[in-house]
C-alpha cells in the first residue's frame, strides 16, 4: 500500500477545513467479501463517501465538492492545513439523519445509504455481537429492508443480488434462490452458488463469500 496526498476540502456551510488521505497504489489482498456487498480490504482502505463537518456537523457528499488543495501526508503539520481536521465516516445516525434531511434526492443515493445502514447492523454480526441491541433496532432493521427492496430492481445485477440478500435475511429462501438464479453478470456468478448453499441450509444472516 502507497499512501497518496491528502485532499483537502472546506465544508460548503461553514468553511471548515477538512481532509481525507488517498491510495497511490492498494490492492485487495487478504480482503473478505461479504454477502451484503461489504469489502473489507485492510490493503485497500477507503474514505468516506458522506460526512458529517467536524464543526457545524452538517452533512455532505464529498463527491459532489472539488478539493481546495491536496497536501502530501508528511507535509501536512507544517502546511497551512495544519489545522484540517480528518473527515469521519457516518455513524448510523448520521445516516439516518441523511435521509430525513433529503441529503438523497437520487435514487442511487438512498441505495447507498440504506446499505450502509444495512452494513452498520451487520458489522455487529461481523464483529460477534448481535444483530439488535433492542426493539428499536429491529424495527429499524425492517423498515430499512422494505425501503430498500422499493429501492432495488431487477434491472442492475448488483440490485438484484442485494434483493436475494434481503429475502434471504427475511427467510423467504425460494424468492432469494429465484433472484439469485437469473443473476448473469459473470463477477457475481462465483458467489452464487454459495449463496444457494446457504439458501438451501436456511442460513438468513450475512455471510462471508470470499
Ligand atoms: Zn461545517
Amino acid at each position: 500500500m502507497l499512501p497518496g496526498p491528502n485532499y483537502i476540502y472546506q465544508c460548503p456551510t461553514c468553511n471548515n477545513l477538512m481532509y481525507h488521505e488517498s491510495l497511490a497504489s492498494g490492492n485487495t489482498f487478504n480482503a473478505a467479501f461479504y454477502s451484503d456487498g461489504k469489502l473489507i480490504s485492510p490493503d485497500l482502505p477507503s474514505y468516506p463517501k458522506i460526512t458529517k463537518c467536524t464543526s457545524c456537523r452538517s452533512l455532505f457528499w464529498v463527491g459532489h465538492l472539488e478539493p481546495v488543495a491536496s497536501c502530501e501526508p508528511e507535509d501536512m503539520e507544517s502546511s497551512e492545513w495544519a489545522s484540517a481536521s480528518e473527515m469521519q465516516f457516518p455513524d448510523l445516525f448520521d445516516l439516518l439523519r441523511a435521509l430525513d434531511e433529503g441529503c438523497a434526492p437520487m435514487r442511487n443515493e438512498k441505495i447507498f445509504i440504506r446499505q450502509q445502514i444495512l452494513w452498520f447492523f451487520n458489522d455487529r454480526l461481523r464483529a460477534g455481537y448481535p444483530l439488535f441491541r433492542d426493539q428499536k433496532d429491529q424495527l429499524l432493521w425492517n423498515s430499512n429492508i422494505d425501503e430498500l427492496l422499493l429501492l432495488l430492481g431487477t434491472a442492475n445485477d448488483h440490485h438484484q443480488f442485494l434483493m436475494a440478500e434481503l429475502h434471504r435475511y427475511r427467510r423467504k429462501f425460494r424468492q432469494a434462490v429465484d433472484l439469485l438464479n437469473s443473476i448473469e453478470d459473470p463477477e457475481l456468478k462465483g458467489y452464487v452458488a454459495k449463496l444457494i448453499t446457504a439458501c438451501e441450509m436456511e442460513v438468513s444472516t450475512v455471510i462471508r463469500l470470499e
